[in-house]
């Protein structure tokens, strides 16, 4: 079977990067809440990465265009201003180390005015790699790693399925700095329900206190049909947190954690509310504007249920 193009899920920062597919699907796929739940990992092979190269090259350089090129790869690079790439999929960190090396060599031979690649990583596929690996990645413009957490309480990643505990999350955190990759870390509001929402807060704090991120970014759970949490939920077994408790999570996270200089926002579609600052810095100014909000519980100064993405 061929390599199936995935659809594009990109971090809200990286919205002016070119997208480029090395992997589909997840390799990691029994995060109960996740949409790539029960995917299958495909590895693109490296001829037909490099070919995308080769055409996105061609056409930024000449605009010209390949016949034997899908079109969605014009579609994007249309808009592109060839400093960033995001590389594809669930967590394109899986695509076999040796390979991964000479696709990245390939991308700065053949477009140098790259300046940064970014790609979603998770702990397993961080901790797979040596300190060293991961500089040599460095080395050939892979800056940034966006990685969920999700939670940082233990019995809760054990229940979703992450398939690390919290201190593999620690420990993955310390090499992407120590390697000089910057990390961005996203945790999930409500993820533990009611009953766990308490918990689930403080833990978050405590691990992302123990990553210290460049950026942390929240995004509120949504639960997504055919993965077993939405199951749980059409079942009775699963109590989400109302709009607001959501915001008292969000609160409690940004007051318990601390860091060096991180940017932490709550800036993604599926949030309610969007804060954001540097902490430590901003810290009051964010919870000002989070306890004005609580102390009104007006539904008015939510972002409406219909318009929250994924
Ligand atoms: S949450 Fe991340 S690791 Fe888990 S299935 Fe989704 S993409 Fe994979």
């Amino acid at each position: 079977m061929g390599f199936t193009r995935p659809n594009i899920i990109r971090p809200p920062s990286e919205w002016k990067s070119y997208f480029l597919p090395l992997t589909s699907g997840c390799s990691n796929n029994t995060c109960t809440f996740c949409g790539y739940y029960g995917s299958k990992l495909q590895i693109r092979p490296v001829d037909d990465v490099k070919r995308e190269i080769d055409a996105l090259a061609l056409f930024t350089r000449r605009g010209m265009w390949l016949g034997d090129v899908p079109e969605v790869v014009y579609a994007v690079a249309q808009g592109w201003n060839g400093k960033r790439i995001f590389l594809q999929d669930g967590d394109a960190l899986v695509y076999p180390f040796p390979a991964l090396k000479e696709i990245l060599q390939y991308l700065s031979d053949k477009l140098p005015s790259i300046e940064r690649i970014g790609t979603y990583a998770t702990p397993q596929d961080i901790l797979r790699r040596s300190s060293h690996e991961l500089k040599e990645l460095r080395e050939l413009k892979l800056g940034i790693f966006y990685t969920g957490l999700e939670t940082g309480d233990d019995e809760l990643l054990d229940k979703i399925g992450k398939g690390v505990n919290s201190d593999d999350m620690i420990e993955a955190g310390r090499r992407v700095k120590e390697a000089g990759i910057s990390s961005s870390v996203t945790v999930i509001l409500g993820l533990g329900g009611v009953e766990g929402s308490q918990r689930h807060a403080l833990e978050t704090s405590r691990v992302l206190t123990g990553i210290d991120p460049d950026y942390a970014g929240a995004l509120t759970l949504t639960l997504v049909p055919g993965t077993p949490l939405y199951d749980e939920w059409q079942r009775g077994d699963f109590h989400p947190l109302t709009p607001f408790q959501s915001l008292e999570e969000l609160k409690s996270m940004i007051e318990n954690s601390s860091f060096t200089d991180c940017f932490f926002s709550s800036m993604h579609a599926s949030n309610y509310l969007s804060v954001r600052g540097r902490l430590p810095q901003d810290r009051a100014r964010m919870l000002g504007e989070l306890d004005k909000v609580l102390a009104k519980r007006d539904p008015a100064l939510l972002r409406p249920e219909f318009l929250r993405g994924l």
